[in-house]
């Protein structure tokens, strides 16, 4: 098999990559008639980052200027492990991050369950059991005894050069943390994890992250109130304009609450909905009145904007934005957190925070699937206005981490007589390449590598879902709840031409149930692709 890199060439100094993309060698896609083709980084790029692992980057290292630089990466990345493995240094994950360091039977379930390996043709460096088998063969060198006293007699063989390191950062951006490695290991490890932990030794000891997840992503969140950038008056600017919009569609005016005290329900959805997909703020703004719930959206910095991309890099910006979002649910009076269609969103709020959010910081929260999937049993509704063919994209985070598999189903089941699933589905599905903070990441050449390898499994799964209906003169609906989910989707339609070969569109999940709304005139614009 071409490409297969032995751990020793990892920490070669080069300056050429380890591996090339080649299209005949990526998981063929045979309904697709041709593809974009491959196109090489600049080399105004390549001279200045390290481009070494794949001929991509997602972070784009600074390749540095002398040997002292060199040893400073290495030692700073030896210093952050050793804080990884203390109780104080990660209270996060610590005993999940040791499971994976300390046992791997080296059976290989992990790899063939990864839509990354399989979708690059399985080339070895994109393999869950590469990556963290570097990080194993660091730590044991160096933090366990029987590595320091019989070197690479018991850690395997491992230099740290400066590229061992840059190149393990790059790689701990080619893994979607989709988890479903995870769930393929018969003693649980979890390689998404070990992904993870890399990225936070690099954000927080060595201050190197991607900046679409740092500067742009947490800490213009924390400075502005949300990392798209909008402001508290752009904020309210919009709901006024939602109430417009909404009164052009639906003929009634609603009056949509923001900051109302006391109210039961506090809706966070991702901010990116506002900017991009409005329609499916506007939807819950609809079916929460007709449903006659007590709520309320929040107009405070970080209270309207659900993204915590901390969850994807760094502990610290994670807790920072976790402990916003509590704060002002306490400050509303409201009796629990609900978050709206983002999967990463779930995750970082109502799973990962748990471990925080404990006496007085804690507050119910939970995903808004379980309570629309109520509130759709109990309306009128014409499901033949959605008489197209559908099908469903799980979120990972939503699916395989939060184990909500089934409201969104009960849902579609009612409003989308033409859905159909996916194969394979629920916890067994695939992410959409956008998983861990890739959808919103476009920096250097990292779209190419993207579309090409991580969403290739994910354009395979669509086409096959409609198969016998893609003709252009049959509309399609991919139902996405999940706004992550919802920018990779629409990236790749673009990248891979599915809108214009197939009419292959895409959306949200209660926009569907809007549509079928017996006095709602068309919700849903199928002709229009946004
Ligand atoms: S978490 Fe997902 S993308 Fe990452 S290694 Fe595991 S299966 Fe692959
Ligand atoms: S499935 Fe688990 S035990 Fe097997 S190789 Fe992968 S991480 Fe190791």
């Amino acid at each position: 098999m071409k490409d297969q890199i032995k751990i020793k060439e990892f920490s070669r100094e080069s300056i050429t990559p380890l591996v090339k993309l080649e299209l005949n060698d990526l998981m063929k896609l045979e309904i697709l008639d041709g593809e974009p083709p491959l196109k090489e980084p600049p080399q105004s790029w390549t001279e200045k980052y390290d481009f070494t692992l794949d001929n991509h980057a997602a972070v784009g290292i600074p390749i540095p200027k002398n040997d002292q630089e060199k040893e400073e990466l290495v030692k700073k990345f030896l210093k952050g492990l050793e804080k990884e493995l203390t109780r104080e240094g990660n209270w996060t994950f610590l005993q999940q991050v040791m499971l994976g360091l300390d046992y791997c039977a080296k059976c290989g379930a992990c790899e063939e369950a990864c839509p990354i390996y399989v979708a690059s043709g399985r080339k070895n460096i994109y393999s869950p059991l590469f990556r963290s088998e570097i990080l194993r063969r660091i730590y044991r060198k160096h933090f366990t005894s029987s590595g320091r006293l019989l070197g690479k007699f018991a850690s395997g063989d491992i230099e740290e050069t400066w590229q061992l390191i840059t190149r393990l950062i790059e790689l701990s951006y080619r893994c979607n943390i989709c988890r479903r490695c995870a769930q393929a290991c018969p003693i649980g490890i979890d390689n998404g994890l070990i992904a993870h932990e890399i990225r936070k030794i690099a954000s927080q000891e060595m201050g190197i992250a991607p900046k679409e997840l740092h500067e742009k992503g947490t800490v213009l969140q924390l400075k502005v109130g949300s990392s798209t950038g909008l402001n508290p008056q752009g904020f309210k600017r919009i709901v006024e304009m939602m109430e417009e919009d909404i009164q052009a569609k639906t003929g009634q005016r609603i009056k949509i609450p923001v900051d109302e005290k006391g109210a039961d329900i506090l809706l966070i959805h991702n901010a990116g909905e506002y900017i991009s997909w409005i329609e499916n703020p506007e939807a819950y703004a609809i079916i929460f009145e007709r449903a006659g719930l007590s709520w309320t959206l929040s107009s405070e910095p970080v209270g309207y904007d659900s993204v915590n991309y901390g969850v994807w890099y760094d502990d610290i910006q994670f807790a920072r934005i976790a402990l916003k979002h509590v704060e002002i649910a306490h400050k509303l009076g409201v009796k629990k957190i609900v978050v709206g269609e983002c999967g990463h969103a779930t995750k970082a709020l109502v799973v990962t925070a748990e471990r925080m959010l404990t006496k007085d910081n804690y507050i119910p929260r939970e995903s808004v699937l379980p309570l629309l999937s109520e509130i759709v049993k109990k309306l009128d509704l014409d499901p033949e206005r959605n008489r197209f063919p559908v099908t469903l994209h799980d979120p990972c985070n939503t699916v395989r981490l939060s184990g909500i598999v089934e409201p969104q189903r009960e849902v579609l089941r009612r409003v989308a007589p033409l859905f159909r699933e996916m194969e394979p589905h629920g916890v067994c599905n695939y992410c959409c390449g956008g998983g861990s903070g890739f959808a919103i990441m476009h920096s250097y050449n990292f779209d190419q590598w993207k579309y090409k390898v991580a969403s290739r499994m994910k354009v395979k799964q669509i086409l096959e879902a409609f198969r016998n209906e893609l003709s252009p003169s049959i509309y399609k609906y991919v139902c996405a709840p999940c706004s992550n989910c919802k920018g990779e989707i629409r990236d790749f339609i673009k990248h891979y031409g599915l809108w214009d070969k197939f009419r292959i569109n895409y959306g949200g999940l209660a926009e569907l149930v809007v549509n079928a709304m017996p006095d709602v005139k068309g919700f849903i614009n199928m002709d229009e692709f946004h």
